[in-house]
This record gives structure tokens, sequence and C-alpha cells, in this order.
């Protein structure tokens, strides 16, 4: 399901600079939160990225246990029962966020280089690239960008 544009205008304002891990990390949140009651959630995200800042706006939890595993998966649970989804990003997602990487990578690896009107020139293309991602990432489906698994949590926090 679609969501709410103000959703990622907050999450920004959160995080402090768009970018498209904390995008994506409010498409997982969302999607997550989605099937998990609101009052008793438990959130747990296998890996420290931007994302978290979308996962905390979405999910309404503003400390969700971080293991570092590298893996973009969130688990979102009751806590009564342990009861809930594991959400992962699917390659496809990656794919996007990298488009926007390789650009940022690429202006950091030349900026000595370049004259002003040279890094002016560059910095506007890079916002171009951003915007395009970004707009990916807010619209496209689900089923394209993630992977929804019913999952249950035991006490030590192992996903089963
Ligand atoms: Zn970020």
């Amino acid at each position: 399901m679609p969501v709410p544009r103000e959703l990622f205008d907050e999450i920004y304002a959160r995080h402090g600079h768009r970018c498209p891990m904390s995008t994506l990390g409010g498409r997982i949140g969302y999607a997550a939160a989605a099937q998990v009651a609101a009052a008793e959630r438990l959130a747990v995200y296998y890996a420290n990225t931007c994302a978290l800042d979308g996962i905390r706006v979405t999910t309404g939890i503003g400390n969700p246990r971080v293991i570092e595993q590298g893996r973009h998966t969130l688990v979102l649970v009751d806590r009564a029962d342990g009861r809930g989804v594991q959400v992962s990003l699917r390659p496809a997602a990656l794919d996007i966020a990298w488009e926007y990487r390789w650009v940022s990578e690429a202006l950091d690896r030349d900026r000595a280089e370049l004259d002003a009107a040279g890094l002016t020139a560059r910095q506007a293309e890079l916002g171009q690239v951003l915007d395009g991602v970004l707009q990916r990432l807010w619209t496209i489906p689900d089923e394209e960008l993630l992977e929804i698994v019913p999952v249950t949590l035991d006490l030590e926090g192992n996903a089963q």
C-alpha cells in the first residue's frame, strides 16, 4: 500500500538529510506496522544504517533493537506473543539505492579536482539522480521492493 508522502517528509526532518536508505527504512517500517497491532510492538533491525530513522517514524518505536548482521531486515512482532512479520529489502531495492551511491561516491572522489563551476554542475547532477531515485522508492509497489513473511521471535531475539 502506498506510504503517505508526509511520512517521508517526517523521516527526512528527523534524519537530517534525504537519502535512499532512510526512504527504504520508511517503506520497510510502514509495511511491517500494517501487520502488527500498534500498542505492543517490538522491533529488531539487522543493520545499523540510515534505514533506522525511517523505521522509527513509521513504526513509532523510538529505539528499535539493532543487531548488526549487515542484513536489511526488520522483525516487528507483538510483544505479547512474539508473533509478527519479517520484512527484508529485495535486491531490486538495493540496486536502486546504489544508483545514487555510485554518483555520490564518484563526486567525492573527483571533488578535489573540480573547479567551482564543475563542482556546482556535478552537485546539480547528483541532486537530480537523488530526486529520481527517491521518486521511485516512494512509489514502487511493496511486492517489488520488499519480501514480507510471517515470523515468531523468541525471548533471545532470534527470528524463527
Ligand atoms: Zn541517510
